[in-house]
């Protein structure tokens, strides 16, 4: 059996983005300029605990490409981030806004830390210090952050405060993923989700999966994973299993999403629920349904299990969820992916609209949001079936052909300064 060597993340993304210029025929200036990070910056800072005592964290934010526009990414706060898994993510984030036509560049900003060992008092002092040291690269022009994992709409709104202190003035558009109070946008929680719906739902008309009812697998049943749930079987969709980091349920006939919601809520987890049995999370990537959304943490589908995958279509929730030795297997076995890239770019797509909605300080009603929504990510995913077709490669390297495509051209018409 194939064994996989695990580059960093960093190398990996390097390596997907090679891939991508190989393809594309980018010349050795073009790739040096876009191959590498603009600028990272590494920040260590004290802060008061409730014992009286200072500890000092590390943090960092990296931005690496701006030829497009502005940065944009989201903020992660977890013990076992690095600068390189950062550098990685913000180069995600580069390829993400370009795959779906966002006029941004691609950042990424991380605290490690494990924020659920902290008071939420900590948690703002934290908050309110690493938003300030890395302040100098921040703004609605420059670079805006969102919440990504370990950070949520509070802690988005801590870092519009203190920004906002620091000019003198709100400053609403410097964050996105906020409150809807302070101007926050209608329908971005639920955004990553309903994109990936969307896009599930145009995966199985190109297939022409005629299942009378398909069925659905989720594994990680967090922000993503409960709306991607939801708004797959309110569009018809039968879901038999989800897992948590603690494991899985599954009954062949379906969840009833309501009352596992109900336990979920008083057990902190989807284990133990009556109406199905207990399912690891590496059983539940392998039933026999015809959607599988991995939705938790990413390395899930590698060449150990992809050659064991039973379902039709996996859409990648999850950044990462695939690994890129397990890609080739996939798509000779003809399981469609729709890819990260595009599969959980919801949830940027409807931060641009926020970051629109405060810039001209002018919001919208929830229905125009979606309808807007699925207009952006179902151009982006026909655009992309189309290379991938016509370029006869997977729909990954698709989507990455057409966003380093257009990141090159961008570059390529500004020029070099001076
Ligand atoms: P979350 O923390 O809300 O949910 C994650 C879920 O996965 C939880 O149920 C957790 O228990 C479960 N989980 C954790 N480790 C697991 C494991 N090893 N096996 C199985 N389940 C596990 O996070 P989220 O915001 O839903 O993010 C999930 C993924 O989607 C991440 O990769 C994230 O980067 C990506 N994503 C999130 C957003 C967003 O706006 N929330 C946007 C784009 C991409």
């Amino acid at each position: 059996m194939a064994v996989e060597t695990r580059a960093s993340a960093f190398q990996t993304a390097q390596q997907r983005f090679d891939a991508a210029a190989d393809v594309i025929g980018l010349s050795d200036d073009a790739r040096s300029g876009l191959r590498d990070i603009k600028r990272e910056l590494t920040v260590h800072f004290p802060v008061h605990m409730d014992d009286g005592s200072v500890r000092v964290f590390t943090g960092w934010r990296v931005q690496h490409n701006i030829s497009r526009g502005p940065a944009k990414g989201g903020i992660r706060y977890h013990p076992d981030v690095t600068l390189d898994l950062v550098k990685a993510l913000a180069m995600l984030m580069t390829w993400k806004c370009a795959a779906v036509g966002l006029p941004y560049g691609g950042s990424k900003g991380a605290v490690a830390c494990d924020p659920m060992k902290l008071s939420k008092s900590e948690l703002e002092h934290l908050t309110r210090r690493y938003a300030t040291e890395i302040a100098i690269l921040l703004g609605p022009e420059k670079d805006i952050p969102a919440p990504d994992m370990g950070t949520n709409p509070q802690v988005m709104a801590w870092i519009m405060d203190t920004i906002s202190m620091h000019a003198g003035h709100s400053v609403t558009a410097s964050v996105t993923g906020k409150p809807v109070d302070v101007g926050g946008s209608e329908g971005r929680v639920d955004a990553p989700g309903r994109g990936a719906t969307y896009l599930t739902l145009e995966a199985l008309k190109y297939l022409h999966v005629d299942d009378e009812t398909p069925t659905m697998a989720v594994q990680g049943y967090g922000q993503v994973g409960r709306s991607t749930a939801r708004l797959l079987s309110e569009a018809g969709l039968c879901v038999v299993a989800v897992s948590d980091s603690r494991g899985g349920v599954y009954n062949p006939k379906g969840l009833d999403l309501a009352s596992l919601e109900e336990h979920r809520q008083v057990r902190g987890g989807v284990g133990g629920f009556k109406k199905a049995e207990n399912i690891s999370n590496a059983d539940l990537l392998e039933l026999p349904v015809t959607v599988l959304v991995p939705a938790a943490v990413q390395d899930q589908i590698t060449v150990e299990n992809a050659g064991r995958i039973r379902a039709r279509l996996i859409t990648e929730g999850a950044n990462a969820a695939v690994t890129p030795e397990a890609d080739p297997i996939l798509h000779d076995r003809g399981i469609f992916v729709v890819p990260d890239i595009i599969a959980n770019a919801g949830g940027v797509i409807v931060s641009y609209f926020e970051w629109v909605q405060d810039l001209q300080a002018f919001f919208w009603e929830e229905e125009e949001i979606n309808t807007k929504l699925h207009h952006v990510i179902t151009r982006a995913f026909y655009e992309i079936l189309h290379t991938s077709v016509n370029k006869r490669i997977d729909m990954r390297l698709a989507a990455y052909v057409l966003a380093v495509q257009r990141v090159a051209n961008a570059t390529l018409v500004r020029g070099i300064y001076p």
